[in-house]
C-alpha cells in the first residue's frame, strides 16, 4: 500500500484542543493545508512555518459548487508531490463532503488516509451539558442536515419518520431552515413541548446557547440573534443542560481578548486563555528578528568567561543569545564562572531551558529591582554584559555605569508588526474586543503606533479596557494619553490573568 498523499483530517468543532493526536501529527508535516472556513486560526499555527494555507473560499467560493475547485487542487497538489491535509470541521465524514473527496482521489489514485475529528454535535453536547444519550431519557441519536441538496430528487426529509424517532436528534445546518423544520416536526406529531436547544459556535469561547420548548424555539432564536454555525439539539436528554452545563461558567468566558506579544509567546498566552473560556485574538505587535549586527554580540560571545555577570531580561534576549551561542560553535561552558541574572521568573526558566541555573531573580520583577539588586552584589570594577533588544530601557545601564563596567548588546531587534489591514484591527475598530493584553512598555508603544483613529476610539471611550503588566508599562500607556483599566498585581503574564479574573469575578 502506497503511503498516503492526502489526509482528510476533522479538525474539531471549533475549540483548538479538540483535534486528535493523529490529526496534528499530519498537520506537522503539511507543505499545503486546504481547509474550511470554520477551522479555528489556533489549529493552523501546527502546520510548519513554510506550509501553504488555502481556505476553501479562495478556491472559487462564487462557483455553483465550489466544492469541485477543491477537489481539483487536491488532486493537483497531490499530484505534484506535496503532502497535502484536506482540514475540515468536525469530522471529515459528516456532512462535511469527505465523501466525494476521498472519491475523487481514489478515482485520481491518489493514496490519502482519513482521521477522524470531533463532529459538532459532539462538541456542543459536551459543551452545552446535554448528553446525548442518557439511560432514563434517550437510547438513539440521529444526525440530521437541515439543509438538503437541492438538487437531489428525494430532497425533503421524512418528517414523519423523524418525528417518530425514539431518541435525541441533532440538526446540523438547519439555522436558516428552522421553522420550516421545527413546522415539519410537530405538524408530524413531534410533541411541541419537547425540550430542545440551539447551541451556537459550540465549544468556543462565543459558545452561545438557548433552550426552549420545540414550539418557541424558532422565537427564541430570533431574539437571541443566533445564527449559524449552530446544531440543533431536540429531545428529553436537553433538559439535563440546566443541572450540567459548565463550558459558560469559566472564569473568562466568553471575553474577547487581544494578545499582542510576539507570535512565539502568543500562541502560549492564546492557549491559557481559552482554558479560561476567552477568545484570543493574537494580534502580534511586534515582531522578534535578529539585530541590524552580530559582531558586537560575537565579540562578547567569544570572550563570555570574563565578564563577571551576564544579565538577561527577557526570555527572546535568552533564546536569541543562546541560540547565537551555538551557532559560533560554543556551548553553556562558554559562561565560565560569570553569574547569570535574570529579570523574572519566566527569564529564569528561559535560562533553565538551557541548563542555566540563574544566580539572581529580583523578588518584584522590574528593571529598578534588578539594578537594586545586583548593585548590592557587584564588587567596584566588575564586568557586566547586558543581553536585550536593540529598543528598550536603558535603565539598567544608566544604574550600574557609575559602578562597574557595563557592557550592552543588542540580541535581538523589534520592529513594528501590524498591518494596516490586519484582521484583528477590524475586531478593534468595531469594538469587538474586551481587552488588550500589554505586556511590556515596547510592545504598549508599538500597539499605540498602530492604531488608526476608530481604533483610537474605541480606547478612550473605555469600551476596549487596556491591561498592563506592570506600573512601568502604565506609566508608559498614561503618558501616550491612554488609561489603564487594570495593572497586574505580579509583573508577569500569570499575573495578568489572575488580575483579569479577579476583575471579571467582581462584576458577576
Ligand atoms: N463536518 C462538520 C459539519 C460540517 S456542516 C462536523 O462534523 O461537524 C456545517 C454545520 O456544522 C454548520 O452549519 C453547523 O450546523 C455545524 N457546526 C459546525 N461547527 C459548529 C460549531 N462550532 N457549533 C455549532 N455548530 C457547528
Amino acid at each position: 500500500m502506497p503511503a498516503p498523499k492526502v489526509y482528510l483530517v476533522g479538525a474539531g468543532p471549533g475549540h483548538p484542543g479538540l483535534i486528535t493526536l493523529r490529526g496534528l501529527e499530519c498537520l506537522k508535516q503539511a507543505d499545503l493545508v486546504i481547509y474550511d472556513k470554520l477551522v479555528s486560526e489556533t489549529v493552523l499555527e501546527h502546520a510548519p512555518p513554510g506550509a501553504e494555507l488555502m481556505c476553501v473560499t479562495e478556491l472559487g467560493a462564487h462557483h455553483v459548487d465550489r466544492y469541485l475547485p477543491v477537489q481539483r487542487a487536491l488532486v493537483e497538489a497531490a499530484q505534484k508531490g506535496k503532502c497535502v491535509v484536506r482540514l475540515k470541521g468536525g469530522d471529515p465524514f459528516l456532512f462535511g463532503r469527505g465523501g466525494e473527496e476521498a472519491e475523487a482521489l481514489r478515482q485520481a489514485n491518489i493514496p490519502y488516509e482519513i482521521v477522524p475529528g470531533v463532529t459538532a454535535a459532539l462538541g456542543a453536547a459536551a459543551c452545552a451539558g446535554i448528553p446525548l444519550t442518557h439511560r432514563s431519557h434517550a437510547s438513539a441519536v440521529a444526525f440530521v442536515t437541515g439543509h438538503e441538496n437541492p438538487a437531489k430528487p428525494e430532497s425533503a426529509l421524512d418528517w414523519a419518520a423523524l418525528a417518530r424517532f425514539p431518541g435525541t436528534l441533532i440538526i446540523y445546518m438547519g439555522m436558516s431552515r428552522l421553522s420550516q423544520i421545527i413546522h415539519g416536526l410537530v405538524a408530524q406529531g413531534k410533541p411541541a413541548d419537547t425540550p430542545a436547544a440551539v447551541v451556537q459556535w459550540a465549544s468556543t469561547g462565543l459558545q452561545h446557547t438557548v433552550e426552549a420548548p420545540l414550539g418557541e424555539l424558532g422565537s427564541a432564536v430570533i431574539k437571541e440573534g443566533i445564527t449559524a454555525p449552530a446544531v440543533v439539539i431536540i429531545g428529553p436528554v436537553v433538559s439535563l443542560r440546566k443541572k450540567l452545563a459548565w463550558f459558560e461558567q469559566r472564569p473568562l468566558f466568553g471575553k474577547r481578548i487581544l494578545v499582542t506579544r510576539p507570535r512565539r509567546q502568543a500562541s502560549e498566552l492564546a492557549h491559557v486563555l481559552v482554558l479560561l473560556g476567552a477568545v484570543p485574538i493574537i494580534l502580534p505587535v511586534i515582531d522578534i528578528k535578529p539585530p541590524a549586527d552580530w559582531t558586537p554580540v560575537d565579540r562578547a560571545l567569544a570572550r563570555l568567561a570574563a565578564y563577571h555577570w551576564v544579565v538577561f531580561t527577557s526570555v527572546n534576549g535568552v533564546q536569541a543569545f543562546m541560540e547565537r551561542l551555538m551557532i559560533v560553535g560554543q556551548d553553556v561552558r562558554a559562561f565560565g564562572t560569570a553569574k547569570l541574572a535574570a529579570i523574572g521568573p519566566k527569564t529564569a526558566e528561559a535560562l533553565e531551558h538551557y541548563h542555566l541555573k540563574p544566580d539572581l531573580v529580583p523578588e518584584k520583577f522590574q528593571s529598578e529591582n534588578l539594578a537594586r539588586i545586583l548593585k548590592e552584589r557587584l564588587k567596584p570594577g566588575q564586568r557586566i554584559l547586558l543581553a536585550r533588544a536593540d529598543r528598550g530601557r536603558d535603565l539598567l545601564q544608566k544604574e550600574l555605569a557609575g559602578l562597574a563596567q557595563v557592557e550592552q548588546i543588542a540580541v535581538y531587534s523589534q520592529v513594528d508588526a501590524v498591518a494596516a489591514d490586519s484582521p484583528a484591527l477590524d475586531y478593534l475598530r468595531r469594538g469587538e474586543i474586551d481587552y488588550i493584553i500589554l505586556t511590556s512598555s515596547n510592545i504598549a508603544r508599538a500597539l499605540i503606533r498602530s492604531l488608526d483613529e476608530p481604533c483610537r476610539a474605541r480606547l478612550e471611550s473605555g469600551q476596549v479596557k487596556l491591561v498592563s503588566i506592570s506600573p512601568v508599562t502604565s506609566a508608559e500607556v498614561r503618558q501616550m494619553g491612554f488609561s489603564v483599566a487594570t495593572e497586574a498585581a505580579e509583573a508577569t503574564t500569570k499575573g495578568i490573568l489572575e488580575t483579569l479574573v479577579r476583575l471579571e469575578d467582581r462584576k458577576k
